[in-house]
């Protein structure tokens, strides 16, 4: 049987680039997202995959969707938490309703995610979660709500590392820097310009860059690696 792979934020973007790579390395992936049509289209693409209708945000949700993964399709050996939004804004303009939505789906999705799955990994004695941070948990003009999430799921990585350790799961983060995906496409012409200028490779990732770094963490190769950060981004953080 192959290992079975549960990503969220899958329909598009980095998170389909994700489940596409770890798709043609083996694994059966679950797709999970929020928009319906498109994770059902998104799945249609990637032969023998699954997908499920899921809020990340939604704690109850979140336990049904893994209970039911397990139950139909298989053991989770390996949860990509990927699911993000971004409402940038300059704090002394940012509403309480874009600070608590970002980090309702960054923050308390990926706690979510990892709440549900983490106890099944821990019986099995194996698994892999591995979560999207952000180049921009580090503070980014215009997104404190958004550097804040990313930074939290960076405190959850490390606590998660430490805790899952004896139990031979390993729990990583990658931030990505600046990839190709409808959430960059949509800046203006002159943010997109400044950030390429950041990039010392002279070209934006792809999904498919994250993906492979993702595939290197769920693997054999990567199974002495946890609780680390690693910077996918051309070298645009150094
Ligand atoms: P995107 O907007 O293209 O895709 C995000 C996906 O998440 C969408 O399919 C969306 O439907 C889904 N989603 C949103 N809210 C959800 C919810 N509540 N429950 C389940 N699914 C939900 O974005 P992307 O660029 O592909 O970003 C993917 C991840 O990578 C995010 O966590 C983002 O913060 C992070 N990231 C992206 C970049 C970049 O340059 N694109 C850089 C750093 C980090």
């Amino acid at each position: 049987m192959n290992p079975i792979a549960v990503v969220t934020g899958a329909q598009r973007g980095i998170g389909f680039g994700i489940s596409s790579v770890l798709s043609q390395r083996g694994y059966t992936v679950v797709l999970c997202d929020v928009d319906e049509a498109g994770v059902r289209q998104a799945s249609e693409q990637l032969p023998g995959s699954h997908f499920r209708v899921l809020d990340v945000q939604d704690f109850d949700a979140v336990a049904k969707v893994m209970a039911t993964v397990e139950e139909t399709v298989g053991p989770i050996a390996v949860l990509v938490n990927n699911a993000g939004i971004n409402r940038d804004r300059m704090l002394h303009r940012l509403t309480e309703s874009e600070w608590d939505e970002v980090l309702n789906v960054n923050l308390k999705g990926q706690f979510n995610c990892v709440r549900h799955v983490a106890p099944l990994m821990r019986q099995r004695r194996f698994g892999r979660i591995i979560n999207i941070s952000s180049a921009s948990w580090q503070g980014n003009i215009g997104q404190a709500n958004y550097a804040a999430s990313k930074a939290g799921v960076i405190g959850l990585t490390k606590t998660a590392a430490r805790e899952l350790a004896p139990f031979n799961v390993t729990v990583n983060a990658i931030c990505p820097g600046f990839i190709d995906s409808p959430m960059t496409r949509r800046l203006p012409p002159e943010a997109f310009e400044r950030m390429m200028a950041k990039i010392p490779m002279g070209r934006i990732g792809t999904p498919e860059d994250v993906g492979r770094v993702v595939a290197f963490l769920a693997s054999e190769d990567g199974a002495y690696v946890t609780g680390e950060v690693i910077n996918v981004g051309g070298g645009m953080v150094l």
